[in-house]
């Protein structure tokens, strides 16, 4: 998809080659790259190669980043003609591969789209970066920013990789105007997203022989007077706390566990609490509150209940959308696709953690969220072509301000 015509500073806007697009991304999914964490998992290591590889085959810079044993983050740079940065970041693992309908590793492209896991989420996005990328190389463009891209590790488990480059970005982050996040959004802007905070709670009773239960406790009756009160939270409570463009925060019991026997009256029960947060909301400040409401609940009911220190928290954020990058991208999208628009997502994505460090950070990508870890994950590889040409111009687009 060209630009014919169109120019940044007298320049000719270098083309993209749809099918060389399609090759970028049917060579990323070719190679494995299942998180360890999930079965069958090989790490993002092979993947890091050939992103280093295609940014040294361009005369790029390139640079690993070490954040765990055999796991590392790749930097590139494509050099600007100022000191400010706009940074692409894509993760490059992808979830488990069992249950799958097409095969995997394959990058089979059929009716337009390419099949295979990780197609959509979300190495369509890096695919998309990678063209633009080396657009601008081949044409020996040198943009006004310097465009960073960050290939990371391990977003679809504890975020490691994303985590150790906003440590290294740190000190510099007043550098960067902005970073663009890549994940599956059906080229949306997403300038605000939810974060969550996962906690369980405890329920004790007596156990008895379940002939006569009255002579016991039963921790699942009990438990039901906790699911009762964070079904009121969700649906009463929590509308009036509605986020604009991410709507309410949520709570969802995500898992149960009670009883030891079929005759045993339950002495203990245990749910998982997940609980969403919208932007303003600070995930242990959340889990506080809760705390003390469901301690309150246990006093007023007569329960015995613990509530357990979060095993998983993540924040929510919010990009200003007159931010330059938020107006930027969605200018340079819309050149594309005229319905593309700044939306809010209920999801949780690398982009919370740039925006802790103060870069100001979108999440936008091909392919939509519910394509995303399917048994026949799929993206269509037009919306690939398009966004590559939407970051091409955002980078040529962009001023140092
Ligand atoms: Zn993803």
């Amino acid at each position: 998809m060209s630009s014919p015509g169109r120019g940044y500073d007298g320049r000719i806007v270098p083309d993209i080659n749809g099918s060389r697009v399609a090759e970028i991304l049917q060579q990323l999914v070719r190679i494995p790259s299942v998180n360890p964490a999930f079965p069958g998992g090989t790490g993002e290591a092979e993947l890091g190669r050939y992103v280093e590889e295609f940014l040294y085959r361009l005369n790029l810079p390139a640079e690993r980043q070490v954040v765990a044993g055999g796991r590392f983050n790749v930097l590139g740079t494509l050099p600007g003609r100022s000191q400010r940065k706009l940074l692409l970041e894509a993760h490059m693992d992808t979830v488990q591969t069992i249950g799958m309908t097409v095969p995997p590793f394959d990058g089979r492209i059929e009716g337009g789209r390419l099949y295979g896991r990780g197609a959509c989420d979300t190495k369509a996005s890096l695919a998309a970066m990678l063209a633009a990328i080396e657009a601008l190389a081949l044409a020996g463009i040198r943009p006004e920013v310097t465009a960073e891209l960050a290939a990371v590790v391990d977003e679809e488990t504890t975020y490691i990789g994303v985590s150790a480059l906003a440590e290294r970005i740190k000190p510099n982050a007043a550098d960067y105007m902005g970073a663009v996040v890549g994940e599956p959004t059906g080229l949306a802007v997403i300038s605000a997203h939810k974060g969550c905070c996962r906690f369980y709670v405890d329920v004790y009773g007596v156990a008895c022989h379940s002939s006569n239960p009255a002579q016991g406790v039963n921790a699942i009756n009990q438990m039901n007077k906790v699911l009762t009160f964070l079904s009121e939270l969700h649906e009463s409570r929590y509308p009036q706390r509605a986020h604009p463009l991410t709507g309410p925060p949520t709570v969802c019991v995500t898992g149960i566990q009670g009883g030891i026997a079929p005759n045993t009256v339950p002495a203990d029960c245990r749910i998982t609490v997940d609980r969403r947060t919208v932007p303003g909301e600070e995930p242990l400040v959340v889990y506080e509150e809760m705390k003390h409401q469901l301690e309150e609940l246990a006093s007023a009911e007569g329960l015995e209940l613990t509530v357990s220190e979060p095993f998983v928290i993540d924040y929510a954020m919010e990009t200003d959308r007159n931010e330059p990058i938020v107006r930027y991208l969605l200018a340079a999208t819309q050149t594309y696709e005229p319905q593309a628009s700044v939306q809010g997502a209920a999801y949780c994505s690398d982009a919370s953690k740039l925006v802790r460090v103060a870069v100001p950070s979108v999440v936008f990508g091909p392919g939509h969220i519910s394509e995303a870890h399917t048994q026949d994950e799929w993206i269509e590889l037009s919306q690939v072509e398009q966004a590559a040409c939407a970051l091409r111009d955002l980078i040529l687009s962009v001023k140092a301000i």
